[in-house]
Protein backbone atom coordinates (compact mmCIF):
# COMPACT_ATOMS: atom_id res chain seq x y z
CA UNK A 1 0.00 0.00 0.00
CA UNK A 2 1.03 3.31 -0.61
CA UNK A 3 2.69 5.62 2.32
CA UNK A 4 0.28 8.07 3.67
CA UNK A 5 0.71 11.40 2.13
CA UNK A 6 0.50 14.18 2.53
CA UNK A 7 2.56 13.78 5.76
CA UNK A 8 3.34 16.60 8.74
CA UNK A 9 6.37 17.14 6.65
CA UNK A 10 4.57 17.92 3.58
CA UNK A 11 5.65 21.17 2.37
CA UNK A 12 3.14 23.39 0.25
CA UNK A 13 3.19 26.41 -2.15
CA UNK A 14 -0.06 27.24 -4.04
CA UNK A 15 -1.47 30.26 -6.28
CA UNK A 16 -3.93 32.93 -5.51
CA UNK A 17 -6.61 34.47 -7.65
CA UNK A 18 -10.24 34.96 -8.02
CA UNK A 19 -11.44 33.15 -9.36
CA UNK A 20 -8.68 30.36 -9.55
CA UNK A 21 -10.15 26.91 -9.99
CA UNK A 22 -9.21 27.71 -14.28
CA UNK A 23 -5.13 27.87 -13.24
CA UNK A 24 -3.25 25.26 -15.08
CA UNK A 25 -0.40 25.97 -12.14
CA UNK A 26 -1.25 23.08 -10.31
CA UNK A 27 -0.75 20.31 -12.79
CA UNK A 28 2.50 22.11 -13.75
CA UNK A 29 4.17 23.00 -10.42
CA UNK A 30 2.94 19.11 -8.90
CA UNK A 31 4.40 17.23 -11.77
CA UNK A 32 7.75 19.17 -11.08
CA UNK A 33 7.78 17.85 -7.58
CA UNK A 34 6.95 14.50 -8.71
CA UNK A 35 9.29 14.46 -11.37
CA UNK A 36 12.01 16.02 -8.59
CA UNK A 37 10.75 13.39 -5.90
CA UNK A 38 10.25 16.21 -3.41
CA UNK A 39 7.78 15.82 -0.81
CA UNK A 40 5.67 18.92 -1.53
CA UNK A 41 2.26 20.10 -2.52
CA UNK A 42 1.11 22.63 -5.03
CA UNK A 43 -2.83 23.74 -4.67
CA UNK A 44 -4.97 27.34 -5.86
CA UNK A 45 -6.11 29.29 -2.98
CA UNK A 46 -9.50 31.51 -4.18
CA UNK A 47 -9.39 34.76 -2.68
CA UNK A 48 -11.60 37.32 -2.72
CA UNK A 49 -10.34 40.83 -2.77
CA UNK A 50 -11.40 42.06 0.32
CA UNK A 51 -9.48 39.58 2.47
CA UNK A 52 -6.27 39.77 0.08
CA UNK A 53 -3.47 40.53 2.79
CA UNK A 54 -4.96 39.10 5.69
CA UNK A 55 -5.12 36.07 3.41
CA UNK A 56 -1.40 36.47 2.29
CA UNK A 57 -0.07 37.04 5.83
CA UNK A 58 -1.38 34.10 7.13
CA UNK A 59 -0.49 31.65 4.26
CA UNK A 60 2.94 32.47 4.96
CA UNK A 61 2.52 32.36 8.67
CA UNK A 62 1.32 28.68 8.66
CA UNK A 63 4.50 27.67 6.86
CA UNK A 64 3.77 28.05 3.29
CA UNK A 65 6.77 27.89 0.66
CA UNK A 66 5.92 30.04 -1.94
CA UNK A 67 2.95 31.59 -3.94
CA UNK A 68 1.88 32.57 -7.66
CA UNK A 69 -0.23 35.33 -8.29
CA UNK A 70 -3.11 35.91 -10.85
CA UNK A 71 -6.20 38.03 -11.69
CA UNK A 72 -6.71 40.18 -10.05
CA UNK A 73 -4.34 40.35 -7.31
CA UNK A 74 -0.98 41.28 -9.20
CA UNK A 75 -1.13 44.88 -8.26
CA UNK A 76 -2.82 44.93 -4.81
CA UNK A 77 -0.63 42.23 -3.27
CA UNK A 78 2.56 44.45 -3.22
CA UNK A 79 0.85 45.61 0.01
CA UNK A 80 1.86 42.26 1.11
CA UNK A 81 5.38 42.34 0.00
CA UNK A 82 8.38 43.04 2.64
CA UNK A 83 10.58 44.14 -0.58
CA UNK A 84 10.15 43.65 -3.96
CA UNK A 85 12.75 43.09 -7.05
CA UNK A 86 13.65 45.24 -9.96
CA UNK A 87 11.23 44.03 -12.23
CA UNK A 88 8.75 44.80 -10.00
CA UNK A 89 9.66 48.43 -9.28
CA UNK A 90 10.00 48.59 -13.15
CA UNK A 91 6.47 46.74 -13.72
CA UNK A 92 4.26 47.66 -11.02
CA UNK A 93 3.00 44.53 -10.42
CA UNK A 94 4.30 40.71 -8.60
CA UNK A 95 3.22 37.43 -10.28
CA UNK A 96 5.43 35.58 -7.34
CA UNK A 97 5.59 35.41 -3.52
CA UNK A 98 8.69 34.11 -1.73
CA UNK A 99 9.05 33.85 2.11
CA UNK A 100 12.08 35.45 3.35
CA UNK A 101 11.37 34.09 7.26
CA UNK A 102 9.68 35.26 10.34
CA UNK A 103 6.35 36.03 7.71
CA UNK A 104 8.90 38.01 5.71
CA UNK A 105 7.84 38.16 1.84
CA UNK A 106 9.40 39.15 -1.38
CA UNK A 107 7.50 39.99 -4.66
CA UNK A 108 9.20 39.34 -8.02
CA UNK A 109 7.41 39.13 -11.25
CA UNK A 110 8.74 36.68 -13.70
CA UNK A 111 6.27 36.94 -16.18
CA UNK A 112 9.11 39.70 -18.41
CA UNK A 113 11.98 36.53 -18.22
CA UNK A 114 9.04 33.73 -19.05
CA UNK A 115 7.92 35.91 -22.28
CA UNK A 116 11.62 35.97 -23.19
CA UNK A 117 13.09 32.56 -22.66
CA UNK A 118 9.46 31.21 -24.28
CA UNK A 119 10.33 33.36 -27.43
CA UNK A 120 14.02 32.70 -27.36
CA UNK A 121 12.92 28.89 -26.88
CA UNK A 122 10.35 28.63 -29.88
CA UNK A 123 11.43 31.81 -32.52
CA UNK A 124 14.86 32.93 -31.55
CA UNK A 125 14.81 37.02 -33.32
CA UNK A 126 17.15 39.49 -33.22
CA UNK A 127 15.12 42.63 -31.39
CA UNK A 128 17.74 45.07 -30.99
CA UNK A 129 16.70 48.36 -32.64
CA UNK A 130 13.88 46.59 -34.06
CA UNK A 131 10.00 47.67 -34.44
CA UNK A 132 7.45 45.27 -32.49
CA UNK A 133 4.03 46.21 -32.19
CA UNK A 134 1.79 45.10 -29.04
CA UNK A 135 -1.53 44.77 -28.83
CA UNK A 136 -3.04 45.44 -25.20
CA UNK A 137 -1.92 47.53 -22.48
CA UNK A 138 -2.80 45.87 -19.26
CA UNK A 139 -0.73 44.02 -16.74
CA UNK A 140 0.67 41.13 -19.03
CA UNK A 141 1.62 44.01 -21.45
CA UNK A 142 3.57 46.07 -18.64
CA UNK A 143 5.57 43.08 -18.38
CA UNK A 144 6.07 42.43 -22.11
CA UNK A 145 7.31 46.14 -22.40
CA UNK A 146 10.10 45.51 -19.64
CA UNK A 147 11.16 42.65 -21.33
CA UNK A 148 11.91 43.73 -24.54
CA UNK A 149 12.99 47.10 -23.58
CA UNK A 150 15.96 44.96 -22.56
CA UNK A 151 16.68 43.29 -25.50
CA UNK A 152 16.62 46.81 -27.49
CA UNK A 153 13.28 46.38 -29.18
CA UNK A 154 11.01 49.73 -30.45
CA UNK A 155 7.83 49.20 -28.67
CA UNK A 156 4.79 50.50 -31.25
CA UNK A 157 1.70 49.89 -28.61
CA UNK A 158 -2.47 49.61 -29.80
CA UNK A 159 -4.66 49.51 -27.24
CA UNK A 160 -8.74 49.86 -27.21
CA UNK A 161 -7.90 52.55 -24.46
CA UNK A 162 -5.43 54.22 -25.69
CA UNK A 163 -3.98 56.15 -23.13
CA UNK A 164 -2.62 52.99 -21.36
CA UNK A 165 -1.33 52.12 -25.09
CA UNK A 166 1.02 55.68 -24.51
CA UNK A 167 2.18 54.45 -21.15
CA UNK A 168 4.22 51.84 -22.81
CA UNK A 169 5.41 53.05 -25.91
CA UNK A 170 4.74 55.10 -29.21
CA UNK A 171 0.86 54.75 -29.70
CA UNK A 172 -0.68 53.10 -32.80
CA UNK A 173 -4.63 53.62 -33.34
CA UNK A 174 -6.56 50.53 -32.46
CA UNK A 175 -7.86 50.13 -35.69
CA UNK A 176 -7.29 46.45 -37.93
CA UNK A 177 -6.36 49.42 -40.95
CA UNK A 178 -3.54 51.10 -38.65
CA UNK A 179 -2.41 48.34 -36.73
CA UNK A 180 -1.87 45.94 -40.08
CA UNK A 181 0.49 49.30 -41.21
CA UNK A 182 2.19 48.86 -38.36
CA UNK A 183 2.73 45.15 -38.57
CA UNK A 184 4.29 45.40 -41.78
CA UNK A 185 7.36 47.55 -40.49
CA UNK A 186 7.60 45.01 -37.23
CA UNK A 187 9.37 41.67 -36.72
CA UNK A 188 7.19 40.56 -33.99
CA UNK A 189 3.70 41.36 -33.08
CA UNK A 190 2.32 40.33 -29.76
CA UNK A 191 -1.06 39.93 -28.80
CA UNK A 192 -1.31 40.72 -25.25
CA UNK A 193 -5.05 40.98 -24.86
CA UNK A 194 -7.44 38.63 -23.51
CA UNK A 195 -8.65 38.53 -27.47
CA UNK A 196 -8.84 35.34 -28.49
CA UNK A 197 -9.84 33.42 -25.42
CA UNK A 198 -12.58 31.28 -25.37
CA UNK A 199 -13.44 31.05 -29.15
CA UNK A 200 -12.74 29.32 -32.21
CA UNK A 201 -13.06 32.27 -34.65
CA UNK A 202 -9.71 34.40 -35.01
CA UNK A 203 -10.66 37.94 -33.17
CA UNK A 204 -11.76 40.43 -36.26
CA UNK A 205 -9.36 43.15 -34.11
CA UNK A 206 -5.93 41.71 -34.19
CA UNK A 207 -3.40 42.53 -37.47
CA UNK A 208 -3.34 39.58 -39.46
CA UNK A 209 -3.07 40.30 -43.49
CA UNK A 210 0.83 41.69 -42.54
CA UNK A 211 2.16 38.75 -40.86
CA UNK A 212 4.41 36.62 -43.05
CA UNK A 213 7.85 35.04 -43.40
CA UNK A 214 10.29 36.81 -41.26
CA UNK A 215 7.94 37.76 -38.82
CA UNK A 216 7.07 36.53 -35.23
CA UNK A 217 3.72 36.10 -33.91
CA UNK A 218 3.12 35.90 -30.37
CA UNK A 219 -0.15 34.72 -28.52
CA UNK A 220 -0.16 35.44 -24.35
CA UNK A 221 -3.05 33.96 -24.40
CA UNK A 222 -2.59 30.33 -23.17
CA UNK A 223 -4.49 27.22 -24.12
CA UNK A 224 -3.48 23.50 -24.81
CA UNK A 225 -3.98 23.87 -28.51
CA UNK A 226 -2.57 26.91 -30.38
CA UNK A 227 -4.92 29.46 -30.55
CA UNK A 228 -7.16 30.62 -33.98
CA UNK A 229 -4.45 33.75 -34.04
CA UNK A 230 -1.33 31.85 -34.51
CA UNK A 231 -3.01 28.87 -36.76
CA UNK A 232 -3.85 31.72 -39.42
CA UNK A 233 -0.64 33.21 -38.80
CA UNK A 234 1.51 30.39 -38.83
CA UNK A 235 -0.60 29.69 -42.21
CA UNK A 236 0.97 32.76 -43.68
CA UNK A 237 4.28 31.28 -43.05
CA UNK A 238 4.72 33.66 -39.67
CA UNK A 239 7.05 31.97 -36.43
CA UNK A 240 4.89 31.53 -33.91
CA UNK A 241 5.07 31.42 -29.99
CA UNK A 242 2.03 29.85 -27.77
CA UNK A 243 1.54 31.56 -24.52
CA UNK A 244 1.82 28.24 -22.82
CA UNK A 245 5.54 28.88 -22.90
CA UNK A 246 5.64 32.21 -21.27
CA UNK A 247 3.70 30.27 -18.71
CA UNK A 248 5.93 27.70 -18.46
CA UNK A 249 8.95 29.94 -17.82
CA UNK A 250 7.69 32.36 -15.85
CA UNK A 251 6.44 28.94 -13.50
CA UNK A 252 9.85 27.86 -14.00
CA UNK A 253 11.96 30.90 -12.85
CA UNK A 254 9.38 30.67 -9.86
CA UNK A 255 9.50 27.02 -9.06
CA UNK A 256 13.71 27.83 -9.17
CA UNK A 257 13.20 31.08 -6.18
CA UNK A 258 10.66 28.65 -3.63
CA UNK A 259 12.82 25.47 -3.71
CA UNK A 260 16.37 26.32 -4.82
CA UNK A 261 16.12 23.62 -6.85
CA UNK A 262 17.21 23.96 -11.20
CA UNK A 263 13.34 23.46 -12.69
CA UNK A 264 12.65 20.38 -14.01
CA UNK A 265 11.15 21.95 -17.32
CA UNK A 266 10.17 19.21 -19.71
CA UNK A 267 7.64 17.77 -16.68
CA UNK A 268 6.30 21.03 -16.23
CA UNK A 269 5.64 21.53 -19.72
CA UNK A 270 4.11 17.88 -19.85
CA UNK A 271 2.19 18.90 -16.33
CA UNK A 272 0.73 21.93 -18.34
CA UNK A 273 -0.67 20.09 -21.26
CA UNK A 274 -1.94 16.75 -19.81
CA UNK A 275 -3.20 18.62 -16.28
P1 LIG B 1 -5.58 42.93 -18.03
O1 LIG B 1 -4.60 43.67 -17.18
O2 LIG B 1 -7.01 42.85 -17.60
O3 LIG B 1 -5.50 43.58 -19.51
C1 LIG B 1 -6.40 43.15 -20.53
C2 LIG B 1 -5.97 43.75 -21.86
O4 LIG B 1 -6.84 43.21 -22.88
C3 LIG B 1 -6.12 45.26 -21.94
O5 LIG B 1 -5.18 45.78 -22.86
C4 LIG B 1 -7.56 45.42 -22.49
O6 LIG B 1 -7.79 46.66 -23.14
C5 LIG B 1 -7.56 44.29 -23.51
N1 LIG B 1 -8.90 43.82 -23.83
C6 LIG B 1 -9.71 43.05 -23.06
N2 LIG B 1 -10.87 42.80 -23.71
C7 LIG B 1 -10.78 43.43 -24.91
C8 LIG B 1 -11.64 43.54 -26.03
N3 LIG B 1 -12.86 42.96 -26.04
N4 LIG B 1 -11.22 44.25 -27.10
C9 LIG B 1 -10.01 44.85 -27.11
N5 LIG B 1 -9.14 44.77 -26.08
C10 LIG B 1 -9.52 44.08 -25.00
O7 LIG B 1 -5.14 41.41 -18.22
P2 LIG B 1 -3.65 40.81 -18.32
O8 LIG B 1 -3.25 40.29 -17.00
O9 LIG B 1 -2.78 41.79 -19.00
O10 LIG B 1 -3.90 39.53 -19.24
C11 LIG B 1 -4.16 39.66 -20.64
C12 LIG B 1 -4.17 38.28 -21.27
O11 LIG B 1 -2.88 37.70 -21.12
C13 LIG B 1 -5.13 37.28 -20.61
O12 LIG B 1 -5.66 36.45 -21.62
C14 LIG B 1 -4.23 36.46 -19.71
O13 LIG B 1 -4.72 35.15 -19.47
C15 LIG B 1 -2.96 36.41 -20.55
N6 LIG B 1 -1.74 36.19 -19.76
C16 LIG B 1 -0.94 35.17 -20.14
C17 LIG B 1 0.23 34.94 -19.44
C18 LIG B 1 1.09 33.78 -19.85
O14 LIG B 1 1.95 33.38 -19.05
N7 LIG B 1 0.91 33.24 -21.03
C19 LIG B 1 0.59 35.74 -18.36
C20 LIG B 1 -0.25 36.81 -18.01
C21 LIG B 1 -1.44 37.02 -18.73
P3 LIG B 1 -8.29 47.94 -22.29
O15 LIG B 1 -7.03 48.53 -21.66
O16 LIG B 1 -8.90 48.83 -23.28
O17 LIG B 1 -9.25 47.42 -21.25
Amino acid sequence: MDAPWPTSATRFAGVIGWPVAHSLSPSMHNAAFRALGLDWAYLAFPIEPDHLEPAVRGLFHAGCSGLSVTIPHKQAVLACCDEVTPAVDAIGAANTLVPLGDGRVRGDNTDAEGFLRALDEAAPVDLDGQDVLMVGAGGAAKAIAFALATRGARLRVANRTRERAAALGEPVEFTREAMEAAAADCVMVVNATSLGMGTDEVPAELPLDALGPGTVAYDIVYRREPTPWLDAAAARGARTVDGLGMLLHQGAAAFAQWTGTEPPVDAMRAGLTAG
